[in-house]
This record gives C-alpha cells, sequence and structure tokens, in this order.
C-alpha cells in the first residue's frame, strides 16, 4: 500500500498522522523542528501550544467549540484523547498542561507502528510521486514551502496581517433600526439591491464612537510580528479614527447613496455589515479591521445602533497568519483541486484555532487514509461541527471575503421551523442534533469504508 506523507507535526499534522494511521494507512510525518524553527515554537515536541493552553469552552451542549471537543471525542481524537488526560482546572475550559500534553502527543505517534517521523523541513511541494500528501505546517509554514505553495495556488504571497472584521450572527440585530439597502441601490453581482445591512448613527452618536473607539485599549504587537508588512488598505479602525473626526464618515461609515426608511433621510453616518456565509446567518461588519482587545470590540461595538444586543461569531484583529483560499482551491475532500494528490488541513485551510486546526487534521487523516485503501469517503454531515466547519472552508463562505474562523452556531444549517427557536435553547437542539448525527457518521464513517 502507498504511503501517505504528513508535512508539519503541529495540532493538525499530528491528529492527521493519526486518524490515517489508526486507519491501517502507513505514514510518514516531516516535522521541521528542530531542524528549523519558527518564531514562536519553542521546543521540538510535536503539537505545541503556542501561545495559550486553553482548547476553549468544554460545554458541548450550549458552546459550538465545546460540540466539536465531544465530536472529535467520539471519532477517536489523538488530541482530545490527550487534553483530557492532561486538563488542568480552568472553570468550564479545558485547559492543559502544555508540556505533559505535547510530549503525550510527541510519544502516541512515535509509538504508532504505521508512523515514522522524519525531522526535516520539506521546502517545495511534493510531486504527484510521493503520493497521498498532507500539508498542515500552519501559519508560521517556512519561507520555501509558503513561496512554493504561493505559486501552485496563484497567490501573491501568502504571510501577511490579517485584517479581520468581527462576524455578527444576524438573529442578534435589531431590524427595528437596521434595514437592508444596496449603496445608490446599485445591482451586485446577485442581481439584488439590497444586500446590505446598515446601521444609521447621527451625529452625537458618532462623534461618541469615534471618542470610544480612541480611548479603547489596544492589543500590542509582538516582536516578531512588527517585521511583517500590513497594507494602507487595511488599516485598524482605530489608526483611522485617529486620522481626524471624519476620517471614517468618508472611510467605511460613508453614509452616501443611503437613505433610513424610518426617517426618509441620509444619516450622518452609516455602518454597512456583508452577508458572510451561503447560509445567511452571519454578517461581517465592513471595513471594521480592529486591534482593539476583545472586551473592547463587544462593549464598544454594541454603542452601533441596531447592535445594542450583538453577538459576535468572531471578534476582529490583526495578526500575522499564512493561509489558503479554501473555497476556491480546495475540494469537499480537503485536496487542491489543481494537484489532488495534495491535501491541505489546520489553520491553512483558513480556521482558526487550535481545536478547528486539529479537526481539520482529523478530516484529512481520514480522508486520506481511505482514498489510499480504494474506500468511498463520506464527509460529516453539514449538522455536524465538524461538518459545518468543512462545508464553510471548502464552499460555504463567501470566496472574495474568505478570512479565517472559529467553529460557531452560525455555521450550522437552520432547525426546522427556523426563528421559533432562540438562545440557549437553539444552541441545545443544533448540539443535540449534532451529536446524533455525528454518531451516524462514525458508524458508517470513512474508518469503516477505508477498511472494507
Ligand atoms: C503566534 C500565534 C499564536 C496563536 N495563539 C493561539 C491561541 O492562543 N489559541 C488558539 O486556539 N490558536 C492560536 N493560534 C492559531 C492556531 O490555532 C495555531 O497556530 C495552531 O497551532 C495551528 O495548528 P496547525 O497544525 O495548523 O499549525 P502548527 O501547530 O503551527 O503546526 C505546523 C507545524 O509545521 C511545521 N512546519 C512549518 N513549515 C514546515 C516545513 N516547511 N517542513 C516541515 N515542517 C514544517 C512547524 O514547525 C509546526 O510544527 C496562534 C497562532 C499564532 C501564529
Amino acid at each position: 500500500m502507498s504511503k501517505l506523507h504528513v508535512i508539519g507535526g503541529g495540532l493538525a499534522g499530528s491528529e492527521a498522522a493519526w486518524q490515517a494511521a489508526e486507519s491501517g494507512a502507513a505514514v510518514i510525518l516531516h516535522e521541521m523542528r528542530p531542524v528549523a524553527g519558527t518564531a514562536a515554537h519553542q521546543t521540538d515536541a510535536l503539537a505545541e501550544l503556542v501561545c495559550s493552553n486553553s482548547f476553549r469552552s468544554d460545554d458541548a451542549a450550549n458552546n459550538a467549540v465545546g460540540l466539536l471537543h465531544e465530536e472529535m471525542r467520539r471519532a477517536d481524537s489523538l488530541i482530545m484523547r490527550t487534553a483530557d488526560a492532561h486538563k488542568l482546572p480552568a472553570g468550564g475550559a479545558l485547559a492543559v498542561d502544555r508540556h505533559g500534553f505535547s510530549a503525550a502527543v510527541t510519544r502516541a505517534l512515535e509509538q504508532h507502528p504505521h508512523i515514522t517521523i522524519v525531522r526535516e523541513e520539506i521546502t517545495a511541494l511534493p510531486a504527484a510521486d510521493w503520493g497521498s500528501v498532507i500539508i498542515a505546517s500552519g501559519p508560521l509554514t517556512s519561507a520555501p514551502l509558503g513561496q512554493a505553495i504561493a505559486q501552485a495556488t496563484g497567490a501573491e504571497h501568502l504571510a501577511f496581517f490579517d485584517a479581520i472584521a468581527p462576524i455578527v450572527h444576524r438573529e442578534s440585530i435589531n431590524f427595528d433600526i437596521a434595514w437592508f439597502q444596496s449603496r445608490y441601490d446599485k445591482e451586485g453581482p446577485g442581481g439584488g439591491v439590497a444586500d446590505y445591512i446598515n446601521l444609521p448613527m447621527d451625529e452625537a452618536q458618532y462623534k461618541a464612537f469615534v471618542t470610544a473607539l480612541l480611548e479603547g485599549e489596544k492589543a500590542d504587537f509582538k516582536e516578531w510580528e512588527k517585521s511583517t508588512p500590513y497594507f494602507e488598505a487595511c488599516l485598524p479602525i482605530e489608526v483611522m479614527a485617529a486620522r481626524g473626526l471624519e476620517t471614517l464618515r468618508f472611510g467605511p461609515m460613508k453614509p452616501v447613496g443611503l437613505q433610513d426608511p424610518r426617517t426618509q433621510a441620509r444619516p450622518h453616518a452609516v455602518v454597512q455589515l456583508r452577508q458572510d456565509n451561503a447560509l445567511g446567518t452571519l454578517w461581517n461588519m465592513v471595513g471594521f479591521q480592529t486591534k482593539l482587545r476583545h472586551g473592547e470590540q463587544a462593549r464598544v461595538f454594541r454603542m452601533i445602533p441596531g447592535l445594542e444586543n450583538a453577538q459576535f461569531a468572531r471578534l476582529g484583529g490583526l495578526h500575522r497568519n499564512t493561509f489558503i483560499n479554501s473555497p476556491r482551491l480546495l475540494d469537499s475532500q480537503l485536496r487542491l483541486k489543481s494537484q489532488p494528490h495534495l491535501r491541505f488541513a489546520g489553520q491553512m485551510t483558513g480556521v482558526e484555532g487550535y481545536v478547528e486546526s486539529a479537526a481539520i487534521g482529523l478530516l484529512a487523516g481520514r480522508f486520506a487514509a481511505a482514498e489510499i485503501a480504494g474506500g468511498a469517503e463520506y464527509p460529516p454531515p453539514p449538522t455536524t461541527a465538524l461538518g459545518a466547519l468543512l462545508s464553510h472552508i471548502t464552499g460555504g463562505a463567501v470566496a472574495s471575503l474568505f478570512q479565517p474562523m472559529n467553529v460557531n452556531f452560525g455555521l450550522f444549517p437552520p432547525l426546522p421551523g427556523g426563528g421559533k427557536n432562540r438562545g440557549k435553547d437553539r444552541k441545545q437542539l443544533l448540539s443535540a442534533r449534532a451529536l446524533t448525527d455525528l454518531d451516524g457518521w462514525v458508524a458508517a464513517g470513512t474508518r469503516q469504508s477505508a477498511a472494507e
């Protein structure tokens, strides 16, 4: 049987190698540390946690990342099993002893009879004669490999500051204030003339908002982040605000071409939200990339009329990252459409976070093993957290707006009956549906088909 090559032994690569090996595939895991380092990793251990030691909420009934934990446990995840074994007290969150955790992942992979670990940097994209490959080299992919990926995917460069704007759950927007309209009622590519959600401000509200932005506490750049370029076109909103009171009113908050249906007048300033996913459940705050601290973002952005009770699926930020435009480039099995022997996994695919990265590794490992064994491949249903995340990055997200994404309930297909169930009830129903569907997938899924 041909071998599976996994490039990068981080959160995604470790999980992918484990899943594929447990499915019977022979795996070669290529990890460049300690031969070459990254700006953030400190050790040569596999699955090193580069920053926080938290896997976030472990509440499977009410929180999407908690649900993802539970689904991964049921799918025999090495990362989750090891995290559980090295858990520290952290309230409702799953925090781990980082050294114990990564040492145990390293040991499990080293001792697996189907896995060989090679400590080397891969500097070019493997040719088709390597057979099946998973690229899981992460947000700090080494420069030569990053350049090779950029060339193959047509991107000018992959490492840059992400300009991440907050994303709001549509159901938390107050439509007594908000209205749908495109600027100048201009027809969009889909034929609609009301593609944006608009939130109006009068002069006093605008001045108070600009003051709050300027006074809000900002996150600092880390030393190594300072050397990465960032672009005038994606300046943080608070940097624009500091250039003068009117700068935002002539930039992302300009009111021209818009009329508030309640007053029949043009507001003093307008915040616009643009649809972010095919389901229409998530809306992106246009031009609102920011380095305000997360708590400050929620406080300041809830000053915007219509967002008083906003729930954020993702808060904004600017940080260095490496990721590809997965909705455009990958098929539903995480294969590069132009070179299907190459799969991608982890943060490179445009998911955000330790758990999400490992989750995509889990899927890539299973898909690759099933393919090598000549079996059929079944993606998890989109009603599960694993499936919702996969669907988002391989087609559900709007490709031209694609930015890294955490798992959240806005990615799930709505429950039958639409808006009847809200808040906590809705989350619990979505979670219960997800776990039932996940159990069905695990029972009939790729691991089984690989063995057939
Ligand atoms: C500075 C920073 C802080 C972050 N903090 C958090 C946080 O606190 N919480 C959170 O949930 N997420 C955080 N993230 C986001 C993300 O979840 C993590 O980066 C996560 O580790 C991504 O998993 P991964 O497997 O895709 O990449 P990684 O875990 O980074 O694994 C990639 C592996 O590939 C190796 N590699 C790179 N290039 C090559 C090559 N050419 N050949 C061979 N091996 C190679 C690397 O050495 C590394 O071991 C952070 C990201 C960064 C950059």
